[in-house]
């Protein structure tokens, strides 16, 4: 089993969803992604958060075993990001990201943690992600982590990153926007060129393709849900897991691959089903275990 680093936000949410809202839940890509790792090898975070974060949240996570000595608390407030889903949950709108102590972050990487063979650079900006992978010894696999913003404000900074970074993971909407190219095919292999020996679009409700080196495309569905609550954290909790999974079992081989993306498809559907983080960090590893089988009957023909 080996360990796994995670760097990204740790935040508060504003979740505006059928109607209702959710004021300053915990949320934050890290967050999503440690806990959804935890479940299958040890994880250490790397972020920061102001003096107002919760103590509870901070329990919460160690109660995942989730090691916080890359965890900073500093003068200020926590991240906060507002954003407002559709009633049909295809597309959200951010309304205002804060971010707070986020504004000076420096990921310091303590010095246990320099050696972590996996790790995942959650959705931040990607220079930050990049003062991550100078800090590191050379790990095993590295994943990274991305959102619209980035695409649109950062190309360049994303563009010198990927150069450097084994699996990238993106929605079908960024992966169009990156590339310029409608077909997904197409998106996935011209991200492949951009540095990624390993792609991943995620396709929300439909699932999620797999582009690794030449090997034959590999798609999943997703679990059909007869209950959606908040989608918020999908992705990260989909590519905490799936990373997790791999490292667990030490093994980065095609065939692993595609079972850690069935892995992450499983957590990501306990993740939708509950608002913040409250259904993901419940999960047992026999739920876990249930809906992996569940996938494996549905897509066997
Ligand atoms: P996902 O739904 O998987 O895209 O992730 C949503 C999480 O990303 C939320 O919990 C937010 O706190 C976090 N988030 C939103 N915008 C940003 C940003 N600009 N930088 C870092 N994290 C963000």
């Amino acid at each position: 089993m080996s360990s796994m680093l995670v760097v990204g936000s740790v935040a508060f949410d504003t979740l505006h969803i059928a109607g209702k809202s959710h004021e300053r839940v915990l949320g934050g890509s890290a967050t999503y992604a440690s806990i959804a790792a935890s479940y299958f090898t040890p994880v250490q975070l790397v972020g920061v958060v102001g003096r107002d974060f919760p103590d509870d949240a901070v329990q919460l996570l160690r109660s995942k075993q989730i090691d916080l000595a890359g965890l900073e608390v500093v003068d200020g407030e926590t991240f906060h990001w507002e954003g407002r889903y559709a009633d049909d949950f295809t597309s959200r709108e951010t309304i205002r990201t804060d971010l707070n102590v986020f504004a000076d972050f420096e990921p310091k990487i303590p010095a246990s943690f320099n050696d972590a063979p996996f790790v995942m650079l959650g959705n931040i900006d990607p220079g930050l992600q990049m003062q991550v992978l100078d800090q590191i010894k050379k790990p095993k696999m590295v994943l990274v982590d991305t959102m619209n913003l980035w695409i649109d404000i950062r190309q360049d900074a994303l563009d010198d990153l990927l150069k450097r970074v084994d699996v990238l993971v993106l929605n079908d909407e960024e992966a169009r926007q990156y590339t310029g190219e409608h077909n997904l095919v197409c998106a996935g292999k011209a991200l492949q060129q951009k540095g990624p020996h390993t792609v991943i679009i995620k396709k929300g409700e439909h699932g999620a393709i797999l582009f690794q080196d030449d090997q034959e495309l590999f798609s999943v569905p997703a679990l059909p849900l007869d209950e959606v609550n908040d989608p918020t954290g999908a992705g990260d909790t989909f590519a905490g897991a799936l990373l997790g999974y791999l490292a667990k079992n030490d093994d980065i081989s095609h065939e692993a691959m595609r079972r850690a993306i069935v892995y992450g498809t499983v957590v990501a559907s306990y993740c939708v089903q509950g608002v913040s983080t409250e259904r993901v960090a419940k999960m047992t590893n026999d739920e876990i275990d249930a809906r992996y089988a569940w996938m494996n009957r549905m897509v066997s023909f």
